[in-house]
Parts: C-alpha cells; structure tokens; sequence
C-alpha cells in the first residue's frame, strides 16, 4: 500500500509461532507498495492448537490471504475446505486464498525453487538431480522437480525411512541414495539445515560432481553457505535459497491480488 491503511484496505498476513522474525512482510508489504495496491501484510502469532481459531478469524474478518509457516502447515492443510494437489500430495499448506467462502491451501514452495532455478537459467527438465534432506522444503522441491521434468531425483537422507517417503513423492523418478550419486547428479539441492548461520559444515564435497553440474542451496542464512562457496570454487553453478523465498510468496502474491509481481523489488526487500 502507498499510504495509511483505510477502510477499504485489503488484509493479508502470515500465521506461525513464533513469527516475529519472518521476513514475508516486507517482502509482500515492499510489492504492495511497487504496484500501488491498497493492501497490507502482518505478522500474526498464532500458538499451536489455535489453526482453527485462526481460520476462523480468517472467514470472520475478511483477510484475503494467509501464508502460514511453522508449525501450522499440516494443521492448516487439515482444516481447510479444499487443496491444490500439491498441498494434497505434500500435506503441507504455505498459502490460503479465499475462493469465495471457500478456503484453499495451496504449497507453493516447489513451486517456487522452480522459478528461482529459471530465474539463475536452470531448467530442471531431463537433470539427474540429488536432494539432501527429506524433511518440509524437501520434500517440496522434490514433487516439483519431478513436475518440472527432471529425469531423476534421488533423496540422501539420514533417516532412511523418511528418504523412502520423500522419494515416493517424484514418483517413477524418485529414488534413494547415497552421497556416491553426487558423481553423476547434474543438479545437486542441499535442503537441510547444514551451513545454516555459523555452521561452517560443508554439506557435501562438490569436488564429487561432473563438470557443469548446478549447486543450489535453500539456506538463504548466509546466501552464500559454505556449500554454495565450495561450488563456486570449484566453477559450478550456484543457485541461493533467497530466490525461493521470494518466489514462493511471488506466487502467493499472485495468486492473490492477480497481480504480476515485482521479483526484484521482492528480492532486495527480503535481502534488507
Ligand atoms: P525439516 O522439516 O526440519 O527437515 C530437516 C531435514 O534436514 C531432515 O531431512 C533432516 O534429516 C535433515 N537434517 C537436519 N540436520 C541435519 C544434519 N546435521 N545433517 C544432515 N541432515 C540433517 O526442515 P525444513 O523445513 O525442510 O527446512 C530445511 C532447511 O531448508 C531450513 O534450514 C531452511 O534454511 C531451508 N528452507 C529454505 C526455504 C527457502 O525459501 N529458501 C524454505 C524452507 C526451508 P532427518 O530426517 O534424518 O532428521
């Protein structure tokens, strides 16, 4: 929005606990301002075992859209009144619109990566690709990257139960594996917390992978992990995990207001 809110002022916001520190404000907020929309985006805590409270709130005051982050996004998935099939198939809501008096949940974190590799000139379609982690975010970029046409995703995971799991959601593609697969992935995702803020753990050796394969990281604190460092080093390309941030609420924001959003106004707002 351009000015102080009114009585005509559109609602958005993001329920999480805690969520004071999400940086989705700003980033909606900084857009809104950017096109000129009559909309505002805040923060609002919600604590655990109040999703339907807050659905409820959502219904009564008229909020056009929520995104919801942790831990509310599988309490959300199950109290909403329909899911895309992504949110369906992960179980895991990141977005709610209304339709009507309907409330959708809709995930839009794969398909956000997605757009954040197109955005670096990666296309996924036909890549062997290799994810670490098998938890929320991974489990995310995995069905997208199936959907985007890569010809293989094989998850490394600590726990091998959940790996099994996570790979089941690429389908035909999907499958498990060890750090061993580095050497002929051409796309490696890191989706744990390794090389997240002072951890200077290096979350694999690219030293391991073919010329010309493509490193991304969904870490986005420091941008430039210890992982995504090494790569560079060793003359990969690099993809940060900012450019996923912004693209999931780029597709939130869209598929709110029907606006086209300003991706670059959207990324330096959640680099501030
Ligand atoms: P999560 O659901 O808690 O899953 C964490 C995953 O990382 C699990 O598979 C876990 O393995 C693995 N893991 C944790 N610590 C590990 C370690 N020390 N060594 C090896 N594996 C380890 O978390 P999440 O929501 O998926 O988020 C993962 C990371 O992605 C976050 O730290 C965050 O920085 C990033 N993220 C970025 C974005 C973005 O927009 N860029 C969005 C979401 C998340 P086990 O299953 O064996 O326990």
């Amino acid at each position: 929005m351009t000015g102080a809110p009114t009585g005509a002022t559109h609602l958005a916001g993001v329920i999480g606990w805690p969520v004071r520190h999400s940086r989705s404000p700003d980033i909606h907020n900084a857009a809104y301002r950017a096109l000129g929309l009559d909309w505002i985006y805040v923060a609002l805590p919600v604590p655990p075992g109040h999703v339907p409270d807050a659905l409820a709130g959502m219904r009564a005051l008229g909020i056009e859209g929520l995104s919801v982050t942790m831990p509310h996004k599988a309490a959300v998935a199950a109290a909403v009144d329909a899911l895309t099939a992504d949110a369906a198939a992960l179980g895991a809501v990141n977005s709610v619109r209304r339709d009507g008096e309907r409330l959708v949940g809709d995930n839009t974190d794969g398909g956000g990566f997605v757009d954040s590799l197109r955005d670096a000139g990666v296309d996924a379609s036909g890549r062997r690709c290799v994810v670490l982690g098998a938890g929320g975010a991974a489990r995310a970029v995995i069905r997208a990257l199936a959907t985007a046409g890569a010809s293989q995703v094989v998850v490394v995971n600590r726990d091998a139960s959940r790996a099994e799991t996570a790979a089941a959601l690429a389908g035909a593609c999907g499958t498990t594996g060890t750090h061993d697969d580095l050497r002929t992935a051409e796309l490696l995702v890191q989706a744990t917390p390794v090389g997240m803020g002072d951890d200077q753990t290096l979350a694999a050796d690219p030293g391991l992978l073919p010329d010309g394969a493509v490193v991304a990281d969904l870490v986005y604190h420091p941008l430039v992990t210890p992982l995504l460092a090494a790569a560079s080093e060793r003359g990969l390309t690099t993809v940060d995990g900012l450019g996923m941030l912004v693209h999931q609420a780029a597709r939130q924001l869209h598929a709110w207001t029907g606006a086209e959003p300003p991706i670059g106004v959207m990324r330096d707002a959640a680099g501030a």
